[in-house]
């Protein structure tokens, strides 16, 4: 076993182990946990509270999770005088599973984003955010209900690649000079200039990922959403890479919407996947209008991103929106909001974030039961109308709670 500085290694936990291309998961698995900055300490003591008594009354002690704190951000800068020390991403990278809070940038640190760095260090090219709806919770639509989506957004590339140049420098000057002079282009001169990469690599394992998801989870459809119809080299490259991926990797599952009019008169086959594709300004309007109609969205990284979050305000707000950034096997589990730091050891932010990021984690490992009792408790504390302050302000006639209170009514709630 691996030795390292700080981290402690749980004595009565395994480490988790791919075996032929599959996660094999012990009955007491280490989970490298990073407790993040700022409201983080509030939210993962909930949420370790929470799962370890979920997974409790789900398999009365057959199974239990080993947690093992690992360090980024503020903590790990104390003890390490780094924010992101090697043996973290490594621990990480050697257990597969890792749950964590949100971590501040630090400025001057030399990070663009000590999240994005963990991203691009392990691999995890896929974001996966799913957004519903959880019955009471203040909204301003309508129907929050028909919403129920996966969002798939592209981690690595597109102009979140980071290739840019500012203004002025010598570096853009020669991007601009060259540009114009053998590409035929007239850029400003006064431009800042950003590089917008979509390659097969990234796209194809992408929605190969959100495919195999939807046909695992017997989803009903598979939208690949883009801006093609002006980007056609790398948004429109994405589309097509997409439905390439889905007619020769998934060919006798999948049904094209092309396919489905010309083939099968509008009506879906049974046990098929719908795979259809829609532009990214247009998506923004149909989950508001029509959001029953979407299920699994794979998208690259700029629209994922938006999307995710206006997703995510129809549902509730960032309290309420859960993550994960995976690769092959790694799977990083994560709220998508920050440190909120006005919050911080205040003991009153919504930890429901990073709980159902947790829930997400132990479907991850198998361990679905007790996910969906958690999820069950979730939606029977806010039935009972006991939430925090984010949910209170948008609830008539609720109790509002703090942090550690509303994780206990939840244990209550579990039945
Ligand atoms: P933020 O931390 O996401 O907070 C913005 C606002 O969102 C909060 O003031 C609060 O709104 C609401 N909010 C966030 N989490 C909530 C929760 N669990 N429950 C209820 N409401 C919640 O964004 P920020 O203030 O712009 O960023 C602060 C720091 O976090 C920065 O250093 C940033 O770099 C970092 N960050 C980290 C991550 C990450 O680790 N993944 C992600 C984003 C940002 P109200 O004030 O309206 O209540």
């Amino acid at each position: 076993m691996a030795k390292y500085k700080h981290i402690k290694i749980p004595a009565d936990g395994k480490p988790i182990t791919v075996k032929k291309g599959k996660l094999s998961i012990p009955n007491f698995p280490i989970i490298p946990v990073i407790e993040g900055d700022g409201i983080g300490r509030d939210i993962m003591k909930a949420t370790r509270r929470v799962v370890d008594a979920a997974v409790e009354k789900t398999y009365q002690g057959k199974r239990r999770i080993a947690w093992m704190d690992v360090y980024a951000g503020e903590k790990a800068f104390e003890l390490y005088g780094e924010w992101l020390p090697k043996e973290t991403v490594a621990a990480i990278r050697s257990h597969i599973v890792a749950l964590k809070g949100p971590l501040t940038t630090p400025i001057g640190g030399g990070f663009r984003s000590l999240n994005v760095s963990m991203r691009q260090l392990m691999n995890l090219y896929a974001c996966v955010r799913p957004v519903k709806w959880f019955r009471g919770v203040g909204s301003p639509v309508t129907h929050p209900e028909k919403l129920n989506v996966v969002i798939f957004r592209e981690n690595t590339e597109d102009v979140y690649a980071g290739i840019e140049w500012k203004k002025g420098t010598k570096e853009v000057k020669k991007v601009i000079n060259w540009l114009n002079k053998n590409m035929g282009t007239s850029v400003r001169t006064d431009s800042g200039v950003g590089v917008k990469p979509i390659s097969v690599t990234g796209t194809r394992r992408l929605v190969r990922k959100a495919i195999k998801y939807a046909i695992e989870k017997k989803l009903p459809s598979v939208t690949l959403v883009h801006k093609g119809n002006i980007m056609k080299y790398t948004e429109g490259f994405f589309k097509d890479i997409g439905y390439k991926v889905a007619t020769t990797e998934f060919r006798s599952k999948v049904v094209t919407e092309e396919e489905l009019w010309d083939k099968y008169n509008g009506k879906m086959p049974k046990g098929k996947l719908l795979i259809k594709d829609r532009i990214a300004d247009s998506m923004f309007q149909q989950v508001l209008l029509r959001p029953d109609e979407y299920s699994v969205v794979a998208t690259p990284n700029l629209n994922g991103d938006y999307l995710s979050d206006a997703c995510a305000a129809q549902v509730g707000g960032l309290g309420m929106a859960p993550g994960a950034n995976i690769g092959d096997y790694i799977g990083l589990f994560e709220a998508t909001h920050g440190t909120a730091p006005k919050y911080a050891d205040k003991d009153v932010i919504n930890p429901s974030s990073v709980i159902l990021s947790a829930v997400m984690m132990l479907d991850y490992l198998g361990w679905g039961k007790a996910g969906e009792r958690i999820e069950k408790a979730i939606q029977k504390t806010i039935d009972k109308k006991t939430v925090t302050y984010d949910l209170h302000r948008q609830m008539k006639g609720a109790r509002k709670i703090g942090t550690s209170e509303f994780a206990t009514q939840i244990i209550k709630n579990m039945g």
